[in-house]
């Protein structure tokens, strides 16, 4: 990732709030990084447009050698679908779909047929130790066990870049560690990871801490 200068404005009525103000970030293939800062200071606008969510209104994001700064929302959802996976806060996972179905809907965005998404869900629910709730509704499994679900959809489509916005904020600590455990091991299979947080706990299992203030970053600090 290789942002320069991006700038991103909300227009509401007639106010302008600048919520990225000349931003540049590099984050390099396999790297771990946290982004914190106070509230508004724009790490949510951030991660929108680095999951080709949002567009910005000025400067360069280079994704993966390409400048996407100005793509439509059709090669937005392309790239995004093939490439990037994402953890929040609140899980947000579908109440109406079981565990097996809620991993697999990224594969089915994807186009994969159904005999390949059975082996590849089964792999990843496996490989996150929930595969005995494979039929069981998010409402009827504990926070952990919910984020673990997501952290699997999250992967399920192999991505090159994972964003996380505060994986931990709805976990009590020792679910907390174990969904921070999970992250790490998918960076050490090479997975990017940039994650918003305000836990300075959660931020020293990353390689490097952006401090964001104001649409801007302040400092970086090197943790390894
Ligand atoms: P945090 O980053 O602390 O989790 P949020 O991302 O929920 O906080 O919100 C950050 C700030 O952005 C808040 O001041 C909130 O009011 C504002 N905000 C978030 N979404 C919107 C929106 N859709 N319209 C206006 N303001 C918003
Ligand atoms: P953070 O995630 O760090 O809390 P945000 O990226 O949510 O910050 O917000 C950055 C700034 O942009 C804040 O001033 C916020 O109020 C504003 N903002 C965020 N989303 C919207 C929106 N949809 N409409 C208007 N203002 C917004």
């Amino acid at each position: 990732i290789k942002i320069t200068e991006l700038e991103k404005i909300y227009r509401t009525e007639d106010i302008e709030t600048s919520a990225l103000n000349k931003l540049s970030i590099e984050v390099k293939e396999g790297e771990f990084v946290a982004v914190m800062g106070p509230s508004g200071c724009g790490k949510s606008t951030l991660l929108n447009i680095l999951g080709l969510l949002d567009d910005p209104d000025g400067g360069s994001f280079m994704f993966n050698g390409i400048e996407v700064a100005h793509f439509n929302e059709r090669k937005r959802a392309d790239l995004r679908k093939r490439n990037i996976g994402f953890v929040f806060q609140s899980f947000n996972l579908i109440d109406e779909l079981t565990v097996f179905e809620n991993v697999e809907l990224p594969l089915i965005y994807l186009g994969v047929d159904s005999a390949e998404r059975k082996k590849r869900v089964e792999v990843v629910l496996d490989k996150m130790q929930i595969m005995h709730r494979r039929n069981h509704f998010p409402q009827q499994l504990s926070g952990g066990q919910q984020q673990r679900v997501a952290v699997a959809r999250a992967v399920v489509n192999n991505p090159k870049l994972i964003l996380a916005d505060e994986p931990t904020g709805n976990l009590d600590s020792s679910n907390g560690n174990e969904v921070m455990q999970l992250l790490t091991e998918l960076n050490e299979q090479g997975t990017t990871i940039v994650m918003v947080t305000h836990s300075e706990h959660d931020a020293r299992y990353s390689h490097r801490i952006i401090r964001m203030l104001d649409g801007q970053t302040v400092t970086e600090n090197l943790l390894v």
